[in-house]
């Protein structure tokens, strides 16, 4: 019989102004990973406060609050620098690119590699079945989604939809801490979401308290988060969108979230 595999540390802390950095051991092998790296100085802090020694950056994308520590990280460290394959060229440091379908094993831990571009055209999301946990990036946010740069919003539907299609318990965690402001904006699309309306009040009760709102988890989002609720028949109807395709309500939504 196997032994049971034990579940990853994960340590997560603020980072620049709303960034989070995440650092993940694997106690069976003593490798540490760190999940995109904001600012090379913060997530060195947060190492040496852990006792932990970097062994990789899994990179979500090329923006530089997601990449500006990866080269003072990897010369300190010597760490390996996994990334996105549709943006390989803008990822500082990058030795290996991955994309749609790639796994690979990080200690004992198989992470599977999800391409879900549209916040820029080769973001990736790091998926670990057996942790129950996915690192989302700038794809998707708790209540929100990363705004649509470099994809078309067909495209970008279609990466949340295989986010949304993770198992529910899947605890997701994300590029930053926008909760409180999605959450306002949240009420504004689907008031009427007694789940919607019962998370606000405990993000608003964490938030007031200085806490994190993340990681979230697949489950809740679904509940909740509009821009992964484009079938909602209520939604539909405020946006005047009763039969138009579900990117199309999401476009809507997203556009509403841009000029809100
Ligand atoms: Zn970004
Ligand atoms: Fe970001």
């Amino acid at each position: 019989m196997a032994a049971p595999q034990a579940s990853p540390e994960i340590h997560q802390f603020p980072c620049l102004k709303d960034n989070y950095g995440v650092l993940l051991r694997d106690a069976a092998t003593g490798v540490v990973a760190a999940i995109d790296a904001p600012n090379g100085d913060e997530v060195a802090a947060a190492l040496k406060a852990k006792g932990w020694k970097l062994t990789h950056i899994l990179t979500t994308h090329r923006h530089g609050d997601h990449t500006d520590g990866n080269l003072a990280l990897k010369a300190a460290s010597g760490c390996t620098i996994i990334g996105p394959k549709g943006e390989a060229d803008l990822v500082p440091g990058i030795d290996k690119a991955v994309g749609e379908g790639d796994t690979f094993m990080l200690g004992s831990l198989e992470v599977r590699v999800l391409e879900t571009p549209g916040h820029t055209k080769g973001h990736i999301t790091y998926w670990i079945p057996s942790a129950a946990v996915a690192f989302a990036g700038d794809t998707l946010f708790a209540l929100g989604c990363g705004r649509v740069f470099e994809g078309s919003m067909e495209q970008m539907w279609g990466s949340l939809q295989k986010l949304a299609a993770l198992p529910g318990a899947t605890r997701v965690y994300c590029g930053h801490e926008y909760t409180l402001a999605n959450a306002r904006f949240a009420l504004t699309i689907e008031p009427e979401n007694a789940a919607l309306q019962a998370r606000v009040k405990e993000i608003e009760a964490l938030r007031a308290k200085g806490e994190t709102t993340l990681p979230t988890r697949i489950d809740v989002e679904l509940a909740t988060n509009p821009f992964l609720r484009a079938t909602s028949p209520a939604i539909r109807k405020r946006l005047g969108l009763e039969t138009a395709p579900d990117w199309q309500v999401f476009g809507e939504v997203r556009e509403r979230k841009n000029k809100s």
